[in-house]
């Protein structure tokens, strides 16, 4: 190749590597379900639903991890969690009862015996994954139970189905739920428009700590709940993230990163991955570290503001 030639060859090289680079991506994961919990506006079976219709409609191929003890150990509850790998969607396991391996009353032993029993009940469901997500994120309290769960997973064949992207959707949810308990007919535009505004800061904020931490933008994978809030908005923010120019990929080609083969060596409580390991690597307090831990009291003092401005 003649040296014009091979210039011009680098020069678009370099062209295609920075638009990749600037290609951000993300996956999405709903935890926690299928819940056979009855809530207002929707049933159970109408909530599944509505998330369903919405990811078909955008064309998004997402994961839902599941606690069997919300429903799945049930028919009714399995068939919900069923529509979701019929609809081509993976399966992952996220215990049965949502115990908290921080707990020094959770023993190792029971929170295995949770990933085996989920297991059982999601290994019969189309698009079944060996894939673990921690509840609350948690990894353990002490060295004995965090290894003890990693060498119990690599043994088992299953994969840490790590969050990068960690939003408080479920504070949104709570808050919702409250306001239509006490009023069916609130107005839900001002929590609408704070769940996209908060879903948005995140965002921008881990791939902000993504650069910081891996010097690129690694594929997120995003952590949301199967809740109404949800129910109700993700077609919105499916919407928002891509205004964004963010590109939203199968949870499969997000993992397929090598930054989800990482396992950061302090045990960090209820974090994302690119915070445990900002913590490990003694950077716990970076710009605007307090607003990736607040479970959205920002936007929940907005809307008391809001909804005292309304009272008057
Ligand atoms: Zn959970």
């Amino acid at each position: 190749m003649g040296r014009l030639l091979r210039h011009a060859a680098l020069a678009l090289a370099g062209v295609v590597l920075s638009l990749a680079a600037q290609a951000q991506s993300v996956a999405f994961t709903f935890d926690d379900g299928p819940r056979l919990a009855p809530g207002p506006l929707l049933t159970p079976e109408q909530r599944n639903a509505a998330i369903l219709a919405t990811l078909k409609k955008q064309g998004v191929q997402a994961a839902l991890f599941v606690t069997s003890g919300n429903g799945a150990d049930r028919p009714a509850g399995l068939a919900l969690a069923r529509a979701w790998g019929e609809a081509g969607h993976a399966i992952g396991n996220h215990t049965v009862t949502h115990l908290d391996l921080n707990s020094a009353k959770v023993s190792l032993a029971q929170y295995q015996q949770e990933v085996l029993a989920c297991d059982a009940i999601i290994r019969t469901l189309p698009g079944y994954q060996k894939w673990f997500r921690y509840t609350f994120l948690r990894e353990g309290n002490t060295p004995d139970k965090r290894d003890g769960m990693r060498n119990f997973l690599r043994e088992q064949g299953y994969r840490n189905a790590y969050v990068s992207l960690d939003t408080s959707d479920w504070r949104f949810d709570e808050r919702l739920q409250e306001m239509l308990a006490a009023d069916p007919k609130a107005d839900l535009a001002p929590i609408k428009a704070l769940y996209l505004s908060h879903l948005r800061q995140r965002a921008l904020a881990y791939r902000v700590l993504s650069q910081q931490l891996q010097g690129r933008d690694i594929a997120q994978v995003m952590l949301m709940h199967h809740n109404l809030i949800n129910a109700l908005w993700l077609d919105d923010a499916i919407a928002q993230f891509r205004a964004m120019g963010w590109t939203i990929v199968p949870p499969a080609q997000a993992y397929a990163d090598p930054v989800y083969q990482l396992m950061p060596d302090r045990p960090a409580a209820g974090q994302s991955l690119l915070l445990s390991m900002a913590r490990s690597l003694g950077l716990g307090k970076f710009d605007g570290w307090e607003r990736l831990v607040d479970d959205g009291d920002v936007e929940m003092q907005q809307l008391d503001r809001a909804a005292g401005k309304l009272s008057k």
